[in-house]
């Protein structure tokens, strides 16, 4: 089973991900982060692992899990 956890100090909420995920996992959120970003969340249930999302964040904010 494949997740990811978004870095929410480091998102800068510009929604590249959001679109990038094939499974629409990444949504843009309701909360800011302490530079003031509106920064997205992610789903657990579904991740098939692509990487994607990690690829097109451009501050590294997205790290993919595998657990078996
Ligand atoms: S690894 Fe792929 S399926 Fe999983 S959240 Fe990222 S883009 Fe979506
Ligand atoms: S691509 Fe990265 S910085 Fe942009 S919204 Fe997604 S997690 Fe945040």
């Amino acid at each position: 089973m494949f997740y990811i956890k978004v870095d929410s100090e480091l998102c800068k909420g510009c929604l590249l991900c959001v679109s990038e995920c094939p499974k629409g996992l990444i949504k843009s959120g309701n909360n800011f982060n302490s530079k003031g970003w509106l920064v997205v969340s992610a789903e657990a249930e579904g991740c098939t692992g692509c990487r994607r999302c990690v690829t097109v964040c451009p501050d590294l904010a997205i790290k993919l899990y595998r657990e078996n």
